[in-house]
């Protein structure tokens, strides 16, 4: 049988987590501005796994802000060596956007969509060949409706 367990961690390894690859919803890369400043380079790619899949070990802290639709985002870093490792919104709390660059093998990871387009930078600009979304996607509208199912 094949072995779909995945691993990541942060860079000093206190916070470590562990999943079923098959139970990641999707994967995008993300524009926004906040998503540039909280990674330091031109986007955050993300993977939408529910909650309940994911085995997290270590106590992450987490800075909330407020997103463009309203929602409030939560992003959880390691207190230790600051590594961002996950994200959600206060709103869909059991739907976390795990950063693809924690992960321990991400080459099995296909990216559906780019988020926020409308701030990408020249220098890091947007795959074109896939999906774009000028903005939020509609986390808060018709994407609600379809993460509640998870
Ligand atoms: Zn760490
Ligand atoms: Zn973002």
């Amino acid at each position: 049988m094949m072995n779909n367990n995945e691993t990541g961690n942060c860079q000093c390894g206190l916070i470590s987590y562990s999943f079923d690859k098959k139970k990641v919803i999707s994967a995008h890369h993300c524009h926004c501005k906040d998503c540039q400043r909280a990674t330091g380079s031109g986007k955050a790619t993300i993977l939408f796994i529910a909650k309940k899949y994911i085995e997290i070990n270590g106590d992450l802290k987490f800075y909330e802000s407020k997103g463009s639709s309203g929602s409030h985002i939560r992003r959880g870093f390691c207190p230790n060596c600051g590594s961002g490792v996950l994200s959600y919104a206060n709103e869909i709390s059991h739907i976390l956007y795990l950063k693809a660059g924690t992960l321990n093998d991400s080459s099995w990871l296909t990216i559906d969509s780019n988020f926020f387009t409308k701030s990408a930078n020249d220098w890091n600009a947007p795959d074109e060949s896939i999906k774009c979304f000028e903005g939020n996607p509609g986390i808060m509208s018709g994407i609600k409706t379809l993460l509640k199912s998870f």
